[in-house]
């Protein structure tokens, strides 16, 4: 019984809170795990932009909204999902994810959740569950299934170095450097042949 495990932003949709500093034109927004290994640091520093800024949930909301999935992935995710079980674990928060959510036919995902105020000012941010990712692989395995996890960045190792095979998918170089024990993919068909390698036998 197999299981595949696939990161969000970087592998099925653009980066949202790239996409939201091209909007706003605020450049420290650009900030992301690819760039800052840290993600509490990384979300401290979002939000206290964000309050500077004035920016709130809504704001963010209508960014996402006018989103699309990487060309290619509705269908790739739609193969994936009539062959394997397949849950996305990510670290973005259920309030971003939703109208990308919608596009994907609503697949199973893990992530975190906002807190908001009232005027839909951002408060904080609460984790599920630390280094959930990789839990989440380790729980997989308990349950008895083999497990095949990709992703695109830092947040991701931990969890491809859990599951029985872990693949990058096109990785920014200096992940590829620091982390040489992953296969790296750079197109869907290029993932859907490592992930059918990964689950021959
Ligand atoms: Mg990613």
């Amino acid at each position: 019984m197999d299981i595949v495990c696939l990161d969000l932003e970087g592998v099925l949709v653009p980066e949202i809170w790239v996409n939201f500093a091209e909007l706003t034109g605020i450049e420290a927004l650009r900030a992301t795990t690819r760039e800052v290994p840290d993600y509490d640091e990384l979300m401290r520093f979002r939000l206290g932009i964000l309050d500077q800024h004035k920016l709130g949930i809504h704001d963010i909301q209508e960014v996402i909204a006018g989103l699309r999935p990487l060309d290619g992935a509705p269908e790739f995710l739609s193969w994936l999902r009539e062959n394997y079980q397949v849950v996305i674990l990510s670290d973005t928060f259920y309030e971003f994810a939703k109208p990308l959510m919608a596009q994907l036919d609503w697949p199973t995902l893990f992530c975190h959740k906002l807190e908001l105020e009232e005027n839909g000012r951002i408060s904080n941010y609460r984790l599920r569950l630390q280094d959930h990712k990789r839990r989440a692989v380790e729980a997989f395995k308990q349950l008895n299934f083999r497990t095949v996890a990709a992703g695109d960045s830092y947040n991701d190792t931990a969890m491809l170095g859990e599951a029985d095979t872990g693949i990058l998918f096109s990785p920014p170089q200096n992940v590829i450097d620091e982390f040489p024990q992953f296969q790296v993919t750079r197109t869907y068909d290029e993932l859907r042949s490592a992930i059918q390698a990964a689950t021959a036998a």
